[in-house]
């Protein structure tokens, strides 16, 4: 491989997080509490995202994450799958979702070629699975991710977001869900344009969930290379696992491992970062791979060291719905 994504601190970029789409039907309170309100449409169509992939591929990625929005709102997401996972050098095709939908179509994504999936799961009753998101589906999510249990996609995760009085009180009951199999992923709510108010009304630290995983006996594991910033721990008598995106805890970000393209095609190269740098004129010819390449490499000397959430820097995201989270 003559290029490589190793920034100028030594840090390198196997994971690329791709939004197929700003649009989502749900109201998730910390992420679009009012329902999307954009104009729905000029997302990269599928040729544009085959170059993209191809041209990341020969710079090292690995894996590639579809996520939006919702991207499962796509009408050609299959056909988006397809061609990620036939790109050569690609190897895992991970997708993070709603769960919207999903015992109808788990075996579509898998058959397309997604063989890694995260589910967004706040809350363990239905009451505050309508809470938190806006949306009466607990039951159609849950049978959704035990079918994709079954199917087979390795692995399966659960994202949960930590929001407090919101559903700290099932903390226990997470961990206990964890320990019959289940690998659940916790985000620390993270402070974007749009939600201030509520990012200091509900943020909570991660330190109360490391503090219960502790003291009931389970240990954290050495980091994976694909994991990036994540911590996981494990239990030896139980199954699942506990992981934790703590984006406020020091030196976060020099386990950085990844690097997000829009909808539209903007290359971020943070979550908090100013904005995208505009891919999409090199997305039009199979000629222009070379090009593209190159400029990704020159924009990858621009990124930073670190985000500026401490100092309340939340750069141009006004929500994740916007870049993919
Ligand atoms: N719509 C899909 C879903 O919700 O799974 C994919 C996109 S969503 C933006 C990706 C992940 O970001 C979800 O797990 C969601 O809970 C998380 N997320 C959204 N806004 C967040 C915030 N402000 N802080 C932390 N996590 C957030
Ligand atoms: Fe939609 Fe995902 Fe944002 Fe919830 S977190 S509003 S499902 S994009």
């Amino acid at each position: 491989m003559d290029k490589f994504l190793i920034d100028r601190f030594g840090r390198s970029f196997p994971y690329l997080r791709l939004s197929v789409t700003d649009v989502c039907n749900f109201k998730c309170s910390y992420c679009l509490p009012d329902g999307y309100k954009g104009d729905a449409g000029g997302f990269l169509g599928v040729d544009e995202i085959r170059r993209l992939i191809a041209g990341f591929a020969e710079l090292g990625t690995r894996k590639v994450r579809l996520t939006g929005g919702e991207p499962t709102l796509r009408k050609d997401f299959l056909d988006i799958a397809r061609v990620v996972s036939q790109t050569p050098g690609i190897e895992t095709v991970a997708m993070t979702t709603n769960g919207y939908k999903l015992p109808q179509r788990a075996q579509s994504f898998y058959d397309a070629g997604v063989n890694a999936i995260n589910i967004s799961i706040d809350g363990l009753t239905p009451e505050r699975f309508e809470l938190i998101t806006g949306k009466n589906r607990f039951e159609e999510v849950m049978d959704g991710l035990n079918l994709c249990r079954e199917i087979g996609f390795a692995p399966v995760k659960v994202n949960a977001v930590l929001l407090k009085d919101l559903n700290d009180s099932e903390l226990d009951a997470f961990i206990q869900w964890a320990c019959g199999g289940v690998n659940l992923r916790f985000i620390e709510l993270m402070e974007t344009g749009e939600n201030r108010a509520y990012f200091d009304k509900y943020h909570l630290s991660g330190d109360v969930l490391v503090k219960k995983l502790v003291d009931s006996g389970w240990s954290e594991t050495a980091r994976d290379v694909l994991g990036g910033p994540a911590r996981v721990w494990k239990h030896p008598n139980q199954e699942g696992s506990v992981g934790l995106i703590a984006p406020y805890s020091r030196d976060f970000c020099t386990t950085c491992n990844r690097l997000r393209v829009s909808a539209k095609g903007g290359l971020h190269l943070c979550l908090f970062g100013d904005g995208g740098h505009d891919l999409r004129p090199l997305l039009q010819l199979d000629s222009d791979k070379e090009t593209l390449k190159d400029t990704v490499c020159e924009l990858l000397d621009l990124k930073v060291a670190g985000h500026g959430l401490h100092d309340r820097h939340t750069g141009a995201t006004p929500h994740f719905a916007s870049i993919g989270g």
